[in-house]
């Protein structure tokens, strides 16, 4: 960073660290942690809801289970899925679906609703081997709840890849903008997505958008931000929206995923897979899951 950039930059803050709850069971495929979720972290995560980190876990070769979870619901935000290892197959009731592994991602969008499952490919169930892969819900304002479903099959080759200045690493742009190059993924408000590899001994200047929430998860390794502030793996820290800049060091390596965005200002009202903004179009939610209004996977 050359110092006259340095000048005119402002640090974000480091609001917070939280550490990863215990794991649970999604479904018999995928073993979770939830590192956020709006019922417990609210408005401070907007536009973002719920982030599930999966494995990494190995599972053994299988010639005939089918893991992962079977049809359900979704209305009123977007279900983003970023594998690491491993291979995941989605299908819904839209006809949408396909087969995602490493470095690519599924850019879900329920919108008004429909029905999917999400389980391990069938190659990689026969196989066996590590899984670890990313969920991440992505709220929709409010204008945006009820528009048709929709469906972003996102391979690897299709994101810029960044190298980071001084080799420090890479940094994948699925979403948002970084350093001029534009990620692949359509999103309905300003979202940044981004998949950080940090090698040993980089220290590494990110500029950030001010007034957007951002939040720092680590995969794996461990970082210092800003200097002083430690996350070690399966954490994830809560920036100030204020600033435009965050500084991070890591010592052995790390990988991380940076998310930032432009917060929804609007009511939360959700129940399981549904998130809307009232409690009435929950209510309407599950009538209409029940009434077969969400549609249908196919035989
Ligand atoms: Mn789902």
């Amino acid at each position: 960073m050359i110092s006259s950039e340095r000048r005119t930059m402002s640090m974000k803050k480091i609001l917070a660290v939280h550490s990863a709850p215990r794991p649970h069971w999604v479904g018999n495929g995928f073993p979770v942690r939830s590192l956020f979720n709006y019922m417990q972290h609210g408005a401070l995560v907007t536009p973002f809801l719920l982030l599930d980190y999966a494995g990494p876990a190995r599972f053994e070769p299988s010639a005939s289970e089918r893991r992962g979870v079977g049809s359900h619901p979704h209305r009123g935000f977007e279900t983003v899925t970023i594998v690491y290892e491993g291979e995941v197959s989605h299908r819904d009731s839209t006809g949408a679906g396909g087969t995602i592994g490493p470095g690519d991602v599924q850019w879900m969008t329920a919108a008004a609703g429909l029905v999917h499952e999400e389980f391990h490919s069938p190659a990689f169930t026969q196989q066996g081997g590590v899984l670890e892969m990313v969920q991440l819900w992505v709220n929709l304002p409010a204008r945006d709840k009820m528009n048709a479903p929709g469906y972003q099959g996102i391979v690897d080759a299709s994101i810029p890849r960044i190298a980071l200045p001084g080799g420090g690493g890479t940094l994948r742009v699925i979403a948002g903008r970084f350093d001029g190059q534009q990620g692949p993924a359509r999103t309905h408000t300003p979202i940044d997505v981004w998949d950080l590899r940090l090698e040993a001994g980089a220290r590494v200047s990110l500029p950030l958008v001010p007034g957007h929430t951002g939040v720092l998860v680590v995969l794996s390794g461990t970082v210092q931000l800003g200097g002083h502030t430690a996350v070690h793996d399966a954490q994830w820290a809560q920036l100030a929206r204020e600033g435009d800049a965050l500084q991070i060091e890591t010592e052995h390596g790390a990988k991380l995923l940076f998310l930032g965005g432009e917060p929804i200002q609007e009511p939360i009202a959700g129940h399981g897979p549904f998130v809307m903004n009232t409690r009435a179009e929950i209510v309407q939610a599950f009538q209409d899951f029940e009434a077969g209004r969400f549609g249908q996977m196919a035989a």
